[in-house]
């Protein structure tokens, strides 16, 4: 393996290096440049230089690395997991499957849609004024893209949306979380070895100036992190007028109603709260339970979270729930559940940080919490899961939409039909009947969040439109010399254009 300071390449440039720990040790295992301002601007030139021969290779030439990366991230798996799992601390199951499958199906989805999603669109016009003409709506790369990424999935959601933004024909700089930055450097290796020519795709190391030095170098900003540092991003990229798309955070509620398989709701529960050690933007972060079936409910849950075994990953198997991945997370969490333990919730599983080397909070489940209490609230980003008492689904779908965010949210019913009307009642980017989170892995299906959660969207067709301008072809081939709405301007023509105007459009209703 390549040492880190030959990966990154404006390491020379670097003023200060970044210790990266393993969060379930807390031992240092390696360290990277710490970028400024003007590393980061040396990285943008040579990205600007670098892209129009990127774009010249076509679809068929990027698809040909891409897939090649691809086959190298599955010839790599082991190094891939385990880099991902040294410093995040997650389990080799989170990390498998939820990152290392994430991004060899990526890999292989935008090579074969990309030529699909971007092709030249014919269109046809109404306007009198282009009759005759050969119109095109064309998705023009944008040149140079920025993709800011947070510490939770650093391949899925910090790599993952580059793959997009280099088939689209863009040379991408990615700014991963200094918290986290060797997956993406190893990624970078891995492109490089897959034929992806130099400085098409760079990485710059760095804390959060690193991040705003990136903001101001490109021509498009795809951000995933939390909603404050999302509404700074935006501020910044709104100076150079320079287009962003947001990833934020959420709040997701899981709502139960009392003719639902229990044993799926608790079993889906439990898994989508604590994968990753809750540090999912799409977990389940809330849960409302109908009254009729909420003592079963709790009691399912909390004989399933009890069982859960947690400690440092140590190979495939070996835990359900590992370490959280950046210390100031931990004091959150401890926060949100000492608020709800003093204001009255039920501590039934866990509740409290373990003394130990690296970063840990025990899976925690907590009952007969409500909305005072901060853990319903506001983004916990932990392995907890409140669950509260509903009279019914109308006070449910209440509680579920009275959150300023609206990222993902789930609805458990045996009637399938009565759980996709409640569904679309809720004010979510995303909504599964009988599921939480799986459409994640639909890269067909559009994810983006409503209101505090986001501004645009990552998979499908907008997936990867967003990483272009939409250029506007018109081309005239047969033409007079001289249109009749040119100068010099005639009494005759204009009258004849009103009559032409009343022939077109004066046929509409006169209430
Ligand atoms: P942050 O917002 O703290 O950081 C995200 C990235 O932005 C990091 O690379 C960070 O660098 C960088 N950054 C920090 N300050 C600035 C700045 N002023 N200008 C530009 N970049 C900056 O998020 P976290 O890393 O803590 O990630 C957790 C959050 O991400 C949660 O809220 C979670 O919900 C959200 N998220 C949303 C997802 C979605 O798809 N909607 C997916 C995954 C996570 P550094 O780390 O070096 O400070």
């Amino acid at each position: 393996m390549a040492s880190v300071e030959e990966q990154a390449p404006a390491a020379a440039a670097a003023e200060r290096e970044i210790a990266v720990e393993n969060p379930a040790t807390g031992q240092v295992i390696a360290h990277v440049p710490d970028l400024g301002a003007d590393a980061v601007a040396e990285l943008a030139r040579r990205g600007r230089a670098a892209q129009p021969a990127w774009e010249a290779l076509g679809f068929e030439g990027r698809g040909r690395v891409l897939r090649r990366a691809q086959r190298w991230l599955l010839d790599n798996a082991e190094r891939v997991i385990e880099t991902i799992v040294s410093e995040t601390g997650k389990t080799w199951e989170d990390a498998q499957a939820a990152e290392l499958a994430y991004g060899a199906s990526a890999f292989g989805f935008w090579a074969k849609q990309a030529p699909r999603y971007l092709a030249d669109e014919r269109v046809r016009s109404a306007s009198v004024f282009v009759k005759g003409k050969r119109l095109v709506l064309r998705y023009r790369p944008l040149g140079l893209v920025g993709v800011i990424g947070p510490w939770n999935y650093p391949l899925t959601n910090s790599f993952g949306d580059c793959i997009p933004a280099l088939a689209a024909g863009n040379s991408v700089i990615l700014k991963p979380s200094e918290v986290t930055p060797l997956t993406s450097l190893l990624l970078a290796e891995g492109l490089r070895e897959s034929g992806l020519p130099a400085d098409v795709f760079q990485v710059a190391t760095g804390r959060g100036a690193t991040g705003e030095a990136v903001v101001d170098a490109v021509d498009m900003v795809m951000f995933t992190g939390s909603t404050e540092t999302g509404r700074r991003v935006m501020a910044r990229a709104a100076r150079t007028l320079t287009p962003v798309a947001l990833e934020l955070g959420g709040k997701d509620p899981m709502i139960v109603l009392s003719d639902a398989d229990l044993e799926r709701a608790a079993n889906a529960a439990v898994y989508y709260a604590m994968l990753n050690t809750g540090q999912t933007c799409i977990s389940v972060e809330r849960v409302y339970v109908e009254a009729p079936v909420y003592d079963a409910f709790v009691a399912k849950v909390t004989a399933k979270a009890r069982r859960l075994r947690h400690g440092v990953p140590a190979g495939p198997g070996s835990v359900e729930v590992g370490a959280m991945t950046h210390a100031p997370q931990v004091d959150i969490v401890e926060r949100h559940v000492e608020d709800a333990r003093s204001k009255g919730a039920r501590v039934l599983v866990g509740g409290a940080r373990e003394a130990r080397p690296g970063q840990w909070f025990e899976p925690t489940v907590l009952a007969d919490v409500d909305h005072d209490m901060t853990i319903m609230r506001e983004e916990t980003f932990g392995p907890t899961l409140p669950i509260m008492k509903v009279a019914d689904a109308d006070e449910a779908v209440r509680l579920a939409n009275d959150s300023p965010y609206g990222l993902s949210a789930s609805v458990f019913s045996g009637d399938a039909a009565r759980g996709e009307a409640i569904a679309r009642r809720l004010e979510a980017g995303s909504v599964c009947v009988n599921d939480a989170l799986v459409n994640y892995y639909a890269l067909e299906l559009p994810m983006g969040g409503a209101k505090a959660s986001g501004l645009g969207y990552r998979h499908g067709a907008g997936g990867i439109r967003k990483f272009t301008q939409h250029q506007a072809l018109l081309v005239s081939r047969i033409h007079p010399r001289r249109d009749v709405h040119m100068f010099p301007y005639r009494p005759f023509t204009t009258r004849l254009f009103t009559r032409v105007l009343r022939l077109l459009y004066g046929r509409g209703r006169r209430d």
